[in-house]
C-alpha cells in the first residue's frame, strides 16, 4: 500500500532522515518508535507532502506521491493526524469535523463518514454544535481523528495521537484505532506509547538519529531486550 525508499530529508542544510526506508502492507497497523527528535515526524510529514525528500522516492497505491501536494495526497486515500492536532478552535466540532470531507471522493459520502465518526466517538455527537477550544484535550484528539477519518482514508497516519492525554483515555484511544483498523482502515503510527503500540501493530520500524536502526514484528520487537531497556523503562 505504502513503499517509502531511501528518503533523504534535509531542514535547509541540516540532514533530519538518512536513507529511511518502510513499507505498510494493505490491513496492516506499523508502529514508528524512537525518542524525540529520532525523525518520525519528518518520515510522517514527508510522506504527507508537507516536507519534500531530496532524493528516495514514495509510492502508495501504485501510485508514486513524492511530487504531489497534500490536499491531492490526501484525495489518493490518505491522511495524517498531526501532533499539533491543527484544529480551528472557534469552529464548531461538526465544522471541524466537515474541514476533513473536501476532496471530491470523501464530500460525496458525507452523511455516511459522520455518521461512523460519531459512531466511534459518541461525545462528539453530543458537543456537535461546541467550539472546539471548548473541548477537553482527550476530546480534542477525537475531533482531530475524526476529521482524518471524514477524508475516508485508505491509510490513516497518526502522530503522537496519545500525547498529553489522561492515561484512562491513551486505553479509549487505542481502543477506538483498533476499531477504526477493523473497519479496514490501515495505520502507521507514530507513538512514544511504545508497549501499547507494539500490542496493537503487526510490525513496528525503530528510528535513531534520523535513520531507521531496527526493524521487525511486533511480537518480536516486545521481546527484544534493548527495546526493553530503551523504551519500556524495564
Ligand atoms: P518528536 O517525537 O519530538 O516529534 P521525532 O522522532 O518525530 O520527534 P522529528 O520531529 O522528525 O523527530 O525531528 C528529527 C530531527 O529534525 C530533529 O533533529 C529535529 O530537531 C529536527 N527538526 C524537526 N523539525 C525541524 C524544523 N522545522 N527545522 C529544523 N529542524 C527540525
Amino acid at each position: 500500500m505504502l513503499k517509502v525508499d531511501k528518503i533523504n530529508v534535509f531542514y535547509g542544510l541540516l540532514q533530519a532522515l538518512w536513507n529511511v526506508s518502510f513499507e505498510v502492507q494493505k490491513g496492516e497497523i506499523v508502529s514508528f518508535l524512537g525518542s524525540n527528535g529520532a525523525g518520525k515526524t519528518t518520515a510522517i510529514k514527508t510522506v504527507q507532502g508537507m516536507l519534500r525528500a531530496s532524493s528516495g522516492e514514495i509510492l502508495f497505491m501504485d501510485t508514486f506521491i513524492d511530487r504531489l501536494d497534500s490536499h491531492n495526497i490526501v484525495g489518493l486515500g490518505l491522511s495524517l493526524v498531526a501532533e499539533e492536532r491543527l484544529l480551528f478552535p472557534s469552529m464548531s466540532v461538526l465544522e471541524n469535523l466537515e474541514l476533513g470531507a473536501y476532496s471530491q471522493r470523501a464530500r460525496a459520502v458525507r452523511r455516511q463518514s459522520l455518521e461512523w465518526v460519531y459512531g466511534l466517538f459518541p461525545v462528539l455527537k453530543k458537543c456537535s454544535r461546541q467550539k472546539a477550544y471548548t473541548l477537553s484535550g482527550g476530546e480534542q484528539q477525537m475531533v482531530a481523528i475524526g476529521r482524518g477519518l471524514m477524508a475516508k482514508p485508505k491509510l490513516l497516519m497518526m502522530d503522537e495521537p496519545s500525547l498529553g492525554l489522561a492515561p484512562l483515555f491513551v486505553g479509549q484511544l487505542f481502543k477506538a484505532i483498533e476499531m477504526i483498523h477493523k473497519q479496514g482502515v490501515s495505520i502507521l503510527l507514530a507513538e512514544q506509547n511504545v508497549s501499547i503500540s507494539l500490542r496493537i501493530s503487526k510490525k513496528a520500524y525503530v528510528f535513531e538519529n534520523g535513520r531507521v536502526i531496527l526493524k521487525g514484528r511486533a511480537v518480536d520487537l516486545l521481546q527484544n531486550e534493548n527495546i526493553e531497556k530503551a523504551y519500556l523503562g524495564l
